[in-house]
Parts: C-alpha cells; sequence; structure tokens
C-alpha cells in the first residue's frame, strides 16, 4: 500500500525560498506612485516596509536563503505533510491520484504564518517596536499575533467589521498572542471616518482595513506595516510549501498534472504553483496549474488586468494586476473568503502570459466540496480552502470521465475551527449560490 502521509524530515527542507521573477520571461510590471506616475521609489516604501523585504519585493536573485531564526520558528510545525487523498478517490470513483498539501497544522491554522514569521523578523532586525496589518477572516491577524508575540513586537491588527464581529474566536485567539484588534472602519483614521461618512453601518472591506493600516504606521515612527498577500515578497515566503510539495511527490514517486490553489491575494497559490511553474519554464514541462475564486469576487475571471491601488483610500502605490476596482465591497452575504478586489501581480501577469488558467465557482459548490472532504479525508477544511478542493474535484471527475490516471495536487491552506458559523449557515440551507452582479463590477471597476 502506497503512503498516506508523505513526511520530510527536518534535513530535507528546502533552505530557500524561490524567486520566479528570475525565471519570468518579461520583467514583472514596476508599482507605480500615483503621485509622480513613475515607478515607486524603493526608499519610500521603507518608511512603510522593512529594507530587506523592500529589497526581496524587488529582487530578481533566484533563491533566497531562510534565515536561521525563521527556520528556528517554520521547524515548530513544518515540513507540513503532503496527503494522498484516498478516500476522497475512492468516493468519486475516479482513476486519478489526488494529493493535498496541508497548511492548516500551523499554530495560526493556514500558511499565512509562512511569512508573517519573516515579515515580524526583519523589521525586528531594524529594531521596530510596533507593526501594523489589516485582516479580513483574522487568519492573516491571527498569523501576525503569534509572529509578534514570538520576536517581542506590538501587533496592532484593523479587522474588517463584519468578520470582527462574525468571528469573536478569531479576535479572542489575536488577543491571547498579545495583538490589538480594532473593527475597521474604525474612527481611529481619516480613512475609516471617510467611510463610516458615507455609509455609516459599512461593513468594512479589506481594501479600507489596509488604508487604515497604513494609516496608523504613518503616524508614528517605530511603527511598520506589513502585508499578508499579494505582494511579491508574501509570494516568494511562501514558496516553501511548493519546494516541500516537489520534494515530497518525488518521494511517492509522482508529478503533477495539475496544481490547483484557491485565489483570495494570490499567496497560497503562488506558495504552491511557482515552484512547478518554474520546472514547466526550464524543464519544458506541461503541468497545468489552476486558480479558483469565488464567484463572489471574481477577480482573474471577470476583473480588467490594470493598474490600480492596494486599497479604497489610494494610499497604496498602483499595481499592475487584476483587479474588480478598488471602491469594490463584497457582498455581507458570501461566507467564503477570498474577498480582496485585487490579485498579487506576479500571479497576474503569469495568468495574462499563459502560465496559469482561472475558474470561479459558487459558495454552496464549494461547502459541498468541503462537506464531501470532511465525511472522506476528516478534515475540516477553511472556506476559502475549499474553494481548491472543488477545483480538485472537478479534475478528478473529468479524469474519472476521460479514464486518465491523472495526479493532482492541490493546497489546503488552512482548516476551518474558526469558521463553524458558517459551516452551519451551510447546514441549515441559509447560504445561497451568490455571484457578484455584472453591473456592480462595471460600478465599481467605473471608479478606478
Ligand atoms: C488568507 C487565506 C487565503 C487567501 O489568501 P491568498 O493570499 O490568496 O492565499 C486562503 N486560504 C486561507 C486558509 C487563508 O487564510
Amino acid at each position: 500500500m502506497a503512503d498516506k502521509k508523505i513526511i520530510l524530515t527536518e534535513s530535507q527542507m528546502p533552505r530557500h525560498w524561490y524567486n520566479i521573477v528570475a525565471d519570468m520571461p518579461n520583467p514583472p510590471a514596476p508599482p507605480i506612485d500615483a503621485t509622480t506616475n513613475q515607478p515607486v521609489d524603493p526608499a519610500k516604501l521603507e518608511r512603510i516596509f522593512a529594507p530587506q523585504l523592500v529589497q526581496q519585493e524587488m529582487s530578481s536573485e533566484r533563491y533566497i536563503e531562510i534565515p536561521e531564526e525563521v527556520f528556528d520558528v517554520y521547524r515548530l510545525w513544518r515540513p507540513s505533510p503532503l496527503i494522498r487523498a484516498t478516500a476522497l478517490e475512492k468516493a468519486l470513483g475516479t482513476p486519478a491520484k489526488i494529493y493535498y498539501k496541508y497548511e492548516g497544522g500551523s499554530y495560526a491554522g493556514s500558511h499565512k504564518p509562512n511569512t508573517a514569521i519573516p515579515q515580524v523578523y526583519y523589521n525586528k532586525l531594524n529594531g521596530i517596536k510596533r507593526l501594523c496589518t489589516e485582516t479580513g477572516a483574522g487568519q492573516w491577524g491571527t498569523s501576525m499575533a503569534f509572529a509578534c508575540n514570538h520576536f517581542g513586537i506590538e501587533a496592532v491588527i484593523y479587522m474588517v467589521k463584519v468578520s470582527y464581529y462574525q468571528k469573536p474566536y478569531r479576535k479572542a485567539m489575536m488577543e491571547m498572542w498579545g495583538g490589538k484588534v480594532i473593527p475597521s472602519p474604525s474612527e481611529f483614521t481619516a480613512a475609516g471616518r471617510a467611510v463610516l461618512a458615507e455609509d455609516p453601518d459599512s461593513n468594512g472591506s479589506l481594501g479600507c482595513a489596509i488604508s487604515e493600516a497604513v494609516e496608523d504606521t504613518l503616524t508614528r515612527e517605530d511603527t511598520r506595516y506589513c502585508l499578508g498577500s499579494v505582494l511579491n515578497h508574501v509570494a516568494l515566503h511562501q514558496t516553501i510549501v511548493g519546494e516541500e510539495s516537489l520534494r515530497q511527490l518525488e518521494m511517492a514517486g509522482d508529478y503533477p498534472d495539475v496544481v490547483i490553489g484557491c485565489a483570495g491575494g494570490g499567496s497560497n497559490l503562488a506558495g504552491i504553483a511557482f515552484p512547478f511553474i518554474r520546472e514547466n519554464i526550464r524543464g519544458n514541462l506541461k503541468t497545468r496549474i489552476v486558480a479558483v475564486e469565488p464567484t463572489a469576487c471574481p477577480t482573474m475571471t471577470k476583473g480588467v488586468y490594470d493598474y490600480d491601488f492596494g486599497d479604497v483610500a489610494r494610499m497604496t502605490p498602483k499595481m499592475k494586476m487584476y483587479t474588480l476596482g478598488h471602491r469594490f465591497m463584497p457582498a455581507g452575504i458570501h461566507a467564503g473568503g477570498l474577498r480582496y478586489h485585487g490579485m498579487s501581480p506576479l500571479v497576474s501577469q503569469l495568468y495574462h502570459e499563459g502560465y496559469m488558467e482561472a475558474v470561479a465557482y459558487h459558495q454552496l459548490e464549494c461547502f459541498e466540496a468541503a462537506a464531501l472532504f470532511v465525511r472522506t479525508e476528516a478534515i475540516l477544511p477553511a472556506p476559502e480552502s475549499s474553494h481548491a478542493i472543488r477545483g480538485a474535484i472537478v479534475e478528478a471527475l473529468k479524469a474519472k470521465e476521460s479514464g486518465e490516471a491523472k495526479v493532482i495536487l492541490f493546497n489546503l491552506s488552512g482548516h476551518g475551527h474558526f469558521d463553524i458559523a458558517s459551516y452551519d449557515k451551510y447546514f441549515q440551507g441559509e447560504l445561497v449560490a451568490y455571484e457578484h452582479p455584472e453591473a456592480e463590477i462595471q460600478r465599481a471597476l467605473g471608479k478606478m
């Protein structure tokens, strides 16, 4: 019987992150400073981000060594297991082999500590005392609270208001690790007050919470800002996921025909996929890469590829990316996560240039996939991750139809232990197959 779990030892772990910029045929489109319409001056970014991270953001070096202090924290739960979804395969009656990389075993419950740890570490090296960030569903805030607690830095977390009230246990988890959590939009910042003036009952959005966190950062010299997705250095840190997966599949004697990740800002997808895109480019291989997003926030499948701001108050540089417009407000009815209006510029460019595909599914299809997964493989997935599960099931059923013994790999980016309320709604039949209306998309894009 083949192994169910493929486990690396610590000494077999990769000691570097992989920077896909080194292998992209076209250089990435640079971020633009909206005040000058010129590429952003890196020195300006250093008021917001640690200089080491700015350097990684702009780097085209292929491999970047993981610092010893970061590796030492990774070791708490890494290497993460690669698991063969034998029970799911059986339930589907597919000849395909389905593997998933399980990132929910981190202490914050998702892939996000892979980047929170190095981000906090580099800030610590520079003597920073306080880090501001935003969080949507709470996964990123939890990861930052965990990492800041480890390195002895204060974490200030602007949490999208609808999640703050819907996910009190995420908030409590952040507070357990010493984080300070503020519901956004708040009265503490001009950006928050502006949104509240327009709509006092605003649910908040990631774009607004980013504006608040950046504004707060700029008011204090001892403070810097961290972002949990989208940026090049975040994608870089996440490649540990794909590098481990490559080694694990080699141990299993398999190679994937398709690699799947859910896509919010693009970081867990980048993490699992970029090393395989490297193999495609350098080794002339043909592994398909599939990004899965919700129809409630269809950034890649329905958005435009253009320069846009990362936040609603237009404080960030403009990035060339797939976007629904920085004024996009996700519907409160959507319970599946992945609500950001933009997409990693690297993921966007690779998609635009044909190195990956994108599909969108309704939340009901994704919750249904999650329900099948928990009843077969027994892990309760994060609603975000359930999009990747849906993607893998669709591929496995296609393989069943064609009778091909495909190898499918997907990233199970996190567990859903804090998302029980959403699952409860699903089982009570309170969720609908929501699709963000085309007219709303056009309206938000019109305000770009
Ligand atoms: C944040 C999050 C995502 C979405 O973010 P990406 O940057 O697209 O990876 C997906 N899954 C989980 C579990 C998350 O916490």
